[in-house]
């Protein structure tokens, strides 16, 4: 079918798409409409941890399906059941909700710290509500995640914004203390800011702001959306700075591709009462069941440390690369890493990427001077090869124009 013949307008413009429509994908590959292919280094944005249609996922919706979809959040189901226990059994947390997406999980971490700010008040009598966030950081698109965002022109679009995040400087210990009140509550933070561009927090940055928190009766709250299940080599990122959250919430990769998401907390902070929160598809078996697929794979012996191997060497590789071409180095934690181009011709990479016959490379461009690397954690040094050849071509004619 000719692109032409799609009716794509029937479709609500959200964002500037190539003319291309993807029908087919499996492993670190997609299929378009014409039936070219693509090394996809996207997989989704960090979400297909496993790759495009991994078995287990195909395995566990249909066995699911067949078995029970939707008996309702007001009812306990076995999938959910089990996977809330996979996930406890290997984080530092008791109590996990489950949501359908990491905007969501987020809304319940903001709900659930200023649930427990009613509950502990400040010495004023008067509730605690707000959540120190950072600049550049990316929560989600609803307002109270987009609030809570550092993300540059966020504070106006769609004002007014939910009050109550203040934006501290990441890894700058004063900018967070120079911001607590007796309002605050917690403070929020991704663990490697994803879509700021591939920036990790400094695991003594971490460790401090773990001492602030507890100095201040404060909670520390990490969104793993991106980094959590295995993305940073560790199977959460908090452990790659030796501390214990209060509360996380993970997304994207938890579902491999589906629709699920989580939000984890310590037992002490477990506070909601019935009524405060709650959604209609959360923690439905067809999900959980598939999220429990990807727990069981992540968690079989020597995944981790295979996860841990291709990072070192993409890592490495990318460096290479950036010698040769007289780019900035790379940067990232496990398989979430970005290439500092030193100029803005990210866009134009990625789009001469794409372009590339016969086939194509799928990558990011999360800041103009910036490559962001996300592929399938089970990615083979050979399909790791034929992105870096693919990169050097793209590279060399980039350079030349
Ligand atoms: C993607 C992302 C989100 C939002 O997740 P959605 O599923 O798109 O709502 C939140 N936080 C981080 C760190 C993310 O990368």
């Amino acid at each position: 079918m000719e692109f032409s013949q799609y009716p794509v307008n029937t479709l609500l413009s959200i964002t500037n798409r190539p003319d291309l429509v993807f029908t087919e994908g499996q492993g670190m590959w997609l299929t378009d409409h014409t039936g070219k292919r693509y090394l996809d280094f996207l997989q989704g944005w960090a979400v297909n941890c496993l790759g495009h249609s991994p078995q287990c996922v195909q395995d566990a919706l249909i066995k699911q399906a067949g078995r029970l979809i939707n008996p309702s959040p007001a009812f306990y189901n076995e999938p959910a059941i089990r996977l809330a226990e996979t996930l406890t059994k290997h984080s530092c947390f008791d109590r996990v909700f489950f949501a359908n997406s990491g905007a969501e999980a987020n809304e319940s971490a903001i709900k659930l710290a200023r649930k427990w700010g009613q509950l502990h008040p400040n010495a004023a009598g008067d509730n605690r509500f707000e959540i120190i966030t950072f600049e550049h950081s990316f929560h989600g698109r609803t307002l109270a995640t987009m609030s809570a965002s550092g993300k540059t022109g966020w504070d106006t679009l769609f004002a007014p914004q939910v009050p109550g995040f203040p934006k501290a400087h990441l890894n700058d210990l004063e900018s967070v203390k120079g911001l607590i009140t007796d309002k605050t509550i917690a403070i929020m933070l991704e663990p490697v800011q994803g879509e700021g561009g591939v920036l990790p927090v400094a695991p003594a940055f971490m460790q401090a702001l773990r001492a602030l928190t507890q100095k201040h009766n404060l909670l520390l709250i990490v969104d793993e959306v991106q980094t959590g299940m295995g993305r940073t080599g560790e199977l959460f990122a908090y452990q790659l700075s030796e501390i214990e959250p209060d509360i996380m919430t993970l997304g994207k990769g938890i579902g491999a591709g589906v629709p699920l998401a989580a939000m984890l907390c310590k037992e002490e902070f477990a506070c909601f009462t019935p009524g405060d929160q709650g959604g209609t598809y959360n923690g439905n078996p067809l999900m959980t069941a598939v999220g429990q697929a990807v727990a069981d794979t992540l968690l079989a012996p020597g995944f981790m440390a295979s996860v841990r191997e291709s990072s070192e060497y993409l890592g490495a590789e990318l460096e290479r690369l950036s010698e040769e071409f007289g780019l900035q180095g790379e940067r990232g934690e496990g398989l979430l890493r970005a290439l500092r181009l030193g100029q803005d011709i990210g866009p134009q990479i990625v789009e001469a990427a794409r372009l590339m016959e016969p086939v194509g490379l799928l990558l990011n461009a999360p800041r103009p001077d910036l490559l962001r690397f996300m592929p399938a954690l089970n990615v083979t040094h050979a399909e790791l090869d034929q992105m870096l050849a693919m990169l050097r071509q793209v590279l060399r004619q980039v350079q030349a124009a």
